[in-house]
């Protein structure tokens, strides 16, 4: 947990409570300050109804009243401040059809998807823990709060945020939870592409992908999703990067890089994965100079990972790799010693495209170190090349 956010969020339970209303902090920041582990969002709940916190704060901004949430802008570090609400029916597997504002801590908590996130704690450290957390989080299972089955049926994300949570955290998932997730595994195709993007993306970031692709399997929810979760195709990988993750997603699909539009990823995303996939193959059949030149040092190390990750036997070290890169004769085309300019001079020729195909032959043959990277002598190249063109 960050300092300045835990004081920032005991200032607005103070000024809550001077005003005559409860306020604790909730949700994940109270799991990850049992585990002790740092969590950069500090999220309040409070009995105080949303005009009510606007009348006790100057500055706030509404970041979804209709969902009774406010955020404070007056201790230093902004803080979200939500009303205890219950959420009604759910007739679409994703949405509370209209949510209703409460003034009892109990049942705010009972709404949340886990035991482990379904926790308060006191401005002065107490916890409030009606749904065993603590104990959940000792034995490290995660366990829906209340009925598993009839939590899934009113959003089915939660089952996929079960399999999240066991990646990032090394649980495991309470048997109940998961045999209602295999049950219910079908309407996971009611939620939004781009909710279930954020999910895996959190998997493929988390400190145990094998696992959450082993979850992903065994739960059946992969079979209802794009892609091929089967455990047996990933090795355990680990990057701190997200594009990594789609990136040797594809990969592990065949290099199917229509995966990415499918799960909405951004098109950055989409040109990363297809530069590493394109220095992945030129590694592993063994990698010209030009592909040295071409790709950034970082996609061919992204590369060069997934050939390991894919036991695949290179005749050179990860480390030479750098060092091979930055012996390269020019780093880019722009280092080339002769222009389209020169070219014209030295020929009869037009304009036209013959430039662009010669610059490039140029390149090549100065990374193959066939010529120096010298107008003079690229000049005896170029009218040698010119004759056989
Ligand atoms: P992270 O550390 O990844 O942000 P988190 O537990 O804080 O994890 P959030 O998505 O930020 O997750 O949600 C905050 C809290 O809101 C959760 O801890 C949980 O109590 C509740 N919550 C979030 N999503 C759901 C959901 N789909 N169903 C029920 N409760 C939810
Ligand atoms: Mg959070």
């Amino acid at each position: 947990m960050i300092p300045k956010q835990w004081q920032a969020a005991k200032e607005v339970i103070n000024k809550i409570e001077q005003a005559g209303f409860e306020a604790f902090i909730v949700g994940g920041a109270v799991r990850d300050y049992y585990l002790k582990k740092e969590n950069n969002d500090v999220d309040i709940a409070t009995s105080a109804l949303p005009e009510e916190i606007q009348a006790v704060f100057p500055h706030t901004i509404d970041i979804g009243i209709a969902h009774g949430t406010v955020l404070v802008l007056d201790c230093n570090e902004p803080i979200e401040v939500t009303t205890y609400r219950t959420e009604s029916t759910y007739s679409d597997h994703r949405r509370p059809d209209n949510v209703q504002f409460v003034r009892n801590l109990k049942e705010d908590l009972k709404r949340r998807d886990f035991t482990m996130n379904a926790m308060a704690l006191s401005k002065s450290g107490e916890y409030i823990d009606f749904y065993n957390g603590r104990q959940h989080i000792d034995s490290k299972i995660i366990c829906a709060v209340g009925e598993p089955i009839q939590r899934f049926e009113e959003d089915a994300l939660r089952m996929l945020r079960a399999v999240r949570f066991a990646a990032q955290l090394h649980f495991s998932i309470e048997g109940k939870t998961f045999q209602a997730i295999q049950q219910k595994a079908a309407t996971i195709t009611y939620i939004a592409m781009e909710r279930i993007q954020v999910e895996l993306s959190k998997i493929f970031i988390s400190n145990h992908v094998r696992l959450g692709i082993e979850y992903m399997e065994n739960t059946t929810l992969g079979r209802y999703l794009q892609g091929d979760f089967n455990q047996y195709k990933w090795t355990d990988f680990y990057s701190e990067d997200r594009r990594v993750g789609w990136a040797y997603f594809c990969l592990v699909n065949e290099c199917d890089l229509s995966l990415l539009s499918a799960y909405r990823c951004s098109n950055n995303d989409k040109l990363f994965a297809k530069s590493v996939l394109e220095a992945y193959e030129s590694l592993i059949n063994g990698i010209r100079p030009i592909d040295l030149m071409r790709f950034d040092l970082y996609i061919l190390q992204t590369a060069y990972q997934f050939a390991k990750w894919q036991n695949r036997i290179l005749s050179f070290s990860y480390e030479t790799l750098a060092e091979r890169k930055d012996n390269l004769p020019i780093q880019n085309a722009q280092q080339l010693a002769i222009s389209g300019k020169d070219l014209l001079n030295w020929s009869s020729k037009k304009r036209g495209a013959w430039i662009k195909t010669t610059l490039d032959a140029a390149i090549q043959a100065v990374v193959n170190n066939e010529v120096d990277n010298d107008k003079q002598q690229l000049k005896e190249w170029f009218h040698a090349f010119d004759d056989e063109g």
